[in-house]
């Protein structure tokens, strides 16, 4: 009798599990159909935001980028990328349109938590002094002629509202950032006074955003490049629009005709995203509530967490992880994205590297081969989500473009978006599942002509070149 008793209750506890599982594909279902009116979505909040429609969630900032590098660029250029996990120093040899990059050299350090959090001079001053020690190493292949200031490119990858190439004031922090007194301040003059402070002389002469840096990155080695997307820690985008459509710009024509968008899509909301019980409540208990919500369906910050918070459930309501609740499973953040890409990509058939994945974050020491399996699904549903959520808001960029659909005009075209972010760079699964979804969307024809290129680390370069391109110097 009582081994029935057991056996009941082993049944109703997997019942139990079954049904939180099957709660969750419900809730993070993205068919094709739903998908499709998310991009028309996009496409609709695109155009409000070029308006500066008040309310418009997604900001479609102007990025006074005109003028994508052409591969003439020359000379010695320093470039700071900040904005993800870690933050980046480089500098180019830059040796115009035969020699092109003839020698770069970077350094990566990862930004001390505390100054995420801290203030504003504390985080510049912290920066100024990297790059004051990377400036100190630069080596004879390196050639600044005589009587020049070293002058930088600065990849700022938050919202900025610029009032010029080189100037621009910080609207909001993003992912894991929150520091005090810094909304609604020049970040360069910020960085500049820090650089002063340091005795560093050197001028910053183009901020930009990572995706406005990958983009003139990526156009530097491919002319087809039109649009840069980033999926990493934070998510975004940005695009080459004609300037005539867009109704908010009140300057002069440029004379490309066209201007660099920096889109801030992580911001993007619509009744139409699935948001689940796991995403409010992480939304609600994030660094930002209300903001950012598309960027917490899909990037790297955030689908762990995700992941956490319905293995969290799963634990509570069906003894996932046996009687008691792991404590660690509680923690805010301790499952991490590659942890998860680490326990998707597990091959092997009784899933013992997820389980020693398991083992090591959260302290459980035997997990039954029944919750390993669904731990693996779980990561599916949410990895799954994430990438088609973003396969559709990059065919809504080129729906908005008119790129979705073949011309009859035999001009071989070509439409590449540069691709950038540990999260699409690392994470297969959820990299194919784009790519796979994308082409979905597109169809098979129209996506024949669709390239998505990884430009590793083209943010820098990039930043790099419109330095060059916006020099003091400059002709
Ligand atoms: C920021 C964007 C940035 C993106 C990717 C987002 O959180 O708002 O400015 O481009 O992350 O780094
Ligand atoms: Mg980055």
């Amino acid at each position: 009798r009582r081994r029935r008793r057991r056996r009941e209750a082993e049944d109703e506890r997997k019942r139990k599990a079954a049904a939180v599982v099957e709660e969750a594909e419900q809730a993070f279902s993205t068919p094709t159909a739903l998908l499709r009116g998310i991009a028309d979505a996009m496409v609709e909040e695109m155009e409000r935001g070029l308006r500066a429609d008040p309310h418009a969630p997604i900001k479609m900032l102007i990025s006074y980028v005109d003028n994508l590098p052409t591969g003439d660029e020359h000379g010695l250029f320093y470039a700071l990328d900040l904005g993800g996990t870690n933050f980046r120093v480089i500098r180019v040899q830059l040796g115009g349109r035969e020699k092109r990059v003839v020698k770069q050299q970077y350094e990566e350090v990862s930004i001390p938590p505390h100054l995420m959090v801290g203030t504003s001079t504390e985080l510049f001053d912290f920066i100024a002094a990297e790059l004051e020690k990377f400036v100190g190493t630069e080596g004879e292949d390196f050639h600044l002629p005589d009587g020049r200031q070293r002058e930088l490119g600065f990849t700022f990858s938050f919202p900025v509202h610029q009032t010029s190439i080189s100037s621009g004031t910080l609207i909001k922090w993003t992912k894991g950032f929150s520091i005090n007194g810094t909304v609604g301040e020049d970040v360069v003059a910020e960085l500049t006074r820090a650089m002063e402070r340091q005795g560093l002389d050197m001028k910053v002469t183009a901020l930009v955003n990572d995706t406005v840096g990958t983009l003139a990155g990526g156009r530097y080695v491919d002319n087809d490049v039109v649009a840069a997307v980033i999926l990493g820690t934070g998510t975004n985008a940005a695009y080459v629009e004609h300037a005539n459509v867009i109704p908010k710009w009140n300057g002069p024509l440029p004379r490309s005709g066209n201007m660099v968008i920096n889109m801030e899509w992580g911001n993007f909301r619509s009744d139409k995203l699935p948001s689940s019980e796991y995403d409010k409540a992480l939304d609600f208990e994030s660094l930002n509530p209300g903001e950012q919500l598309y960027e917490k369906m899909i990037s790297g910050m955030y689908l762990g967490e995700i992941v956490r918070r319905i293995l969290l459930k799963l634990a509570h309501d069906a003894s996932l992880f046996g009687d008691v609740v792991p404590p660690k499973l509680e923690q805010l953040f301790i499952l991490r994205t590659p942890d998860m890409s680490a326990m998707h990509h597990d091959t092997s058939h009784d899933l013992k590297h997820l389980g020693a994945k398991l083992k090591d974050i959260l302290g459980v020491p035997d997990t039954s081969l029944e919750a390993r399996y669904i731990t693996l699904h779980v990561c599916d549903l949410v990895a799954e989500r994430g990438a088609r959520l973003a396969a559709a808001g990059i065919y809504g960029i080129l729906k908005k473009l008119g790129k979705d659909k073949l011309l009859n005009d035999f001009s071989q075209q070509r439409t590449v978006v540069a691709m950038d972010g540990g999260l699409y760079e690392h994470y297969k699964k959820f990299s194919s599942c784009l790519e796979a979804t994308l082409t979905d969307l597109l169809g098979e024809e129209a996506a024949s002509s669709v390239v998505v290129k990884l430009a590793n680390d083209g943010s820098g370069i990039g930043a790099a070149l419109l330095a060059a391109s916006h020099s003091q110097y400059a002709a």
